[in-house]
């Protein structure tokens, strides 16, 4: 992104955690801005640009990280879960996962196809829909008549 593009961007500053804020793309960029003006809470970036240097092979998210068309987010007064669900309920991004760092999670957002995922303790990106499993099976249950209490 050129300095040009950076003051259209009106909620974040080249001086976050982007990694290196010139090599992210102007269009992902311009949409988090939206993202983060629509849903109208404190968004702090946590990792944008980088290179896996490690030996294993690139994941997806490494792929978009290292294309600057991606990013990892925290959100410091809310609740994970329901920034997660407001944002999945958008879908304005293709990708949407769920990073642990250090015990936390960080929502990863990227531009590549529409998938949702979460990284489990290996590292291995699993689909976002096992964690909705318990919402499956209450809905499974039978529903039990309320007897009135009098
Ligand atoms: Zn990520």
């Amino acid at each position: 992104m050129t300095e040009e593009e950076w003051r259209r961007i009106k909620r974040f500053n080249p001086d976050k955690n982007w990694g290196d804020p010139h090599k992210m793309d102007y269009g992902f960029i311009f949409l988090l801005d939206k993202l983060s003006a629509h849903l109208n809470i404190p968004i702090i970036i946590s990792r944008g640009y980088y290179v896996r240097v490690a030996d294993k092979s690139p994941s997806r998210s490494d792929f978009y990280h290292s294309s600057g068309m991606a990013c990892d987010l925290v959100f410091p007064q809310c609740d994970f879960t329901d920034t997660l669900l407001r944002v999945l309920k958008l879908w304005w991004f293709g990708g949407i996962g769920i990073h642990r760092s250090n015990g936390a999670c960080e929502l990863h957002l990227d531009a590549g196809d529409r998938e949702a995922w979460w990284e489990d303790e290996i590292g291995v990106h699993r689909p976002i829909s096992e964690l909705l499993l318990p919402i499956a099976a209450i809905e499974k249950r039978p529903n039990l008549k309320r007897t009135p209490s009098f």
